[in-house]
């Protein structure tokens, strides 16, 4: 099963794969980080798709997904998904940071999605310490994947080498 998941370093908007995980803000208005630089690269369909969904549930809560076309990116969809903000750790960060591994995971299960790549959520503006994000990424992903099969090859990209370096340690020592 550990097969299944993948590193590399690199921007997300270049991956071909089914869908390409963003780390959103609730809004869905786009941002800064992966946000702006996936809203950049896919083109204005992204956004569109985004409107209506604020249309029709208001956003989207912290730790929640929602899935758009991917626009002009290589991949067929993004799904859009809220880290916490880092607040000093008791503010429930880590169990919202899992729930953005889960529900985008269950997200893709729903729509038949096979590949899927994860950006490091959390650890650019939101402040989430990086060597814990990465051990939540990877744990949840790993228990979600023992429970769902029809998922073939999950990709963390990895933005910065502090990153990358966290994650294949961990992939390692699995
Ligand atoms: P958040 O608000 O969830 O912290 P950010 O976009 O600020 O979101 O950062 C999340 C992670 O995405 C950071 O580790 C950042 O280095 C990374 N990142 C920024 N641009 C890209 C990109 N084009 N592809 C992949 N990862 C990116």
């Amino acid at each position: 099963m550990n097969s299944k998941l993948k590193l590399l370093q690199g921007d997300i908007t270049k991956i071909q794969v089914d869908a390409i995980v963003n780390a959103a803000n609730s809004s869905l208005l786009g941002g800064g980080g992966v946000d702006g630089a996936i809203h950049r690269a896919g083109g204005p369909e992204i956004l569109a798709e985004c409107y209506k969904i604020r249309q029709r549930q208001g956003g989207c809560p912290t730790g929640e997904a929602v899935i758009t076309t991917a626009g002009n990116l290589p991949a067929t969809y993004v799904i859009h998904t809220v880290g916490p903000v880092w607040q000093g750790g008791d503010k429930n960060e880590a169990e919202l940071l899992g729930d953005c591994y889960r529900n985008s995971l269950q997200l893709a299960v729903d729509k038949d999605i096979r590949t899927i790549a994860f950006p490091n959520i959390s650890t650019g503006i939101y402040g989430y310490p990086k060597a814990e994000a990465c051990r939540i990424a990877i744990t949840t992903t790993v228990d979600f994947l023992s429970a769902h099969q029809t998922i073939e090859a999950v990709t963390f990209v990895c933005f910065d080498e502090e990153n990358f370096n966290l994650y294949k340690k961990a992939l390692a020592d699995l």
